[in-house]
């Protein structure tokens, strides 16, 4: 293994920081920042995924909320949750987890948020704004994965950034986000995905290698030019085993690379209780 490890931990450290801050400062005021998380359906590692949001709310000092909406409440529990959480004064962000059951409307429930509230960043409002480069929650793993570049000093201006996937979550705001004006992007970054041949032609010639697309080990050696830089920001669970897109063995090549735990995954969380505390400064 020659590649040095993108460890997401210290760059999550360091913005909890921040936010444990502004905390302070709105408990101050009488406000304590709430967020909520809505959890359709039983899905293991999601469910996962939600305890650990509670549990950083708790340490940092957040009040959470949480509703569970079942297979057989459908899509109106899943409005009327969402309708709670935009009613409770005391939820200043909230997320749905993704992704639904197969039957529910994600976009349909997303769109009902109140754009304020909107924690993830996934709003259309709020896509739009990143888009147009206005402030607004930027969603949760795209913006971890910018901070964690931005932590290792690996500067993007002009480099050649191709992202695997083009998912509404992770593949396609991480373009925009890193082909955005300004510090920690400026990047010419292309997105492949599964109706593009030989896509490896593609990352062989790329500065950075961003993974969207949750298949394990998708990315290998071959498909990597030496010394570039590979995010894993697709993940697939096997069991209790996470598995990121990019295979270990491209630590060989690379020479920067996510470690298969501890990558990407902190900063998400982090980012989720940033826009939450954003939002609370605005209540
Ligand atoms: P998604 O909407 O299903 O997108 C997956 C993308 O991968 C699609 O664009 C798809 O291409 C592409 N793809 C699938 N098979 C391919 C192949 N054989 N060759 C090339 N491209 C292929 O999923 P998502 O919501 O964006 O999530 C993607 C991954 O990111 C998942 O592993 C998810 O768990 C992870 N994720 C992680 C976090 C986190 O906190 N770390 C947050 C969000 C997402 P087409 O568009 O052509 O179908």
């Amino acid at each position: 293994m020659t590649a040095q490890f993108l460890d997401g931990a210290p760059v999550a450290d360091a913005v909890l920081a921040g936010v444990k801050v502004k905390v302070d400062q709105l408990k101050a005021k009488g406000v304590t920042p709430g967020l909520g998380t809505i959890l359709v359906g039983e899905d293991g590692p999601s469910a996962g995924y939600v305890r650990k949001k509670h549990e950083t709310c708790e340490a940092i000092g957040l009040k959470s909320h949480h509703i569970d909406v079942s297979v057989e409440d459908g899509q109106a529990g899943l409005l009327a949750a969402v309708d709670g959480f935009n009613a409770n004064p005391e939820v200043d962000g909230y997320i749905i987890q993704h992704p639904v059951p197969d039957g529910f409307d994600f976009n349909e429930a997303l769109a009902r948020m109140s754009p304020t509230k909107d924690a993830d960043g996934l709003h259309p409002a709020n896509l739009g704004k990143m888009v147009l480069q206005e402030s607004g929650p930027v969603p949760c793993t795209p913006a971890g994965i910018q901070a964690i570049l931005v932590h290792y000093g690996i500067d993007l201006a002009g480099k050649n950034v191709v992202v695997v996937g083009r998912g509404p979550t992770l593949g396609r705001p991480l373009a925009v986000l890193l082909s955005n004006k300004g510090d920690g992007a400026d990047a010419a970054v292309t997105v492949v995905h599964s109706r593009v041949p030989n896509l490896a032609e593609y990352t062989k010639m790329a500065d950075v290698v961003i993974g969207a697309v949750g298949i394990p080990s998708f990315i290998t050696p071959e498909m990597v030019k030496p010394g570039a830089v590979v995010v894993s920001g697709g993940i697939t669970w096997e069991g209790k085993k996470l598995l990121p897109d990019v295979d270990e063995s491209v630590g060989e090549v690379a020479g920067w690379i996510t470690p298969r735990l501890g990558g990407v995954g902190p900063t998400t969380v982090a980012m989720l209780l940033k826009n939450t505390v954003d939002a609370a400064e605005n209540r």
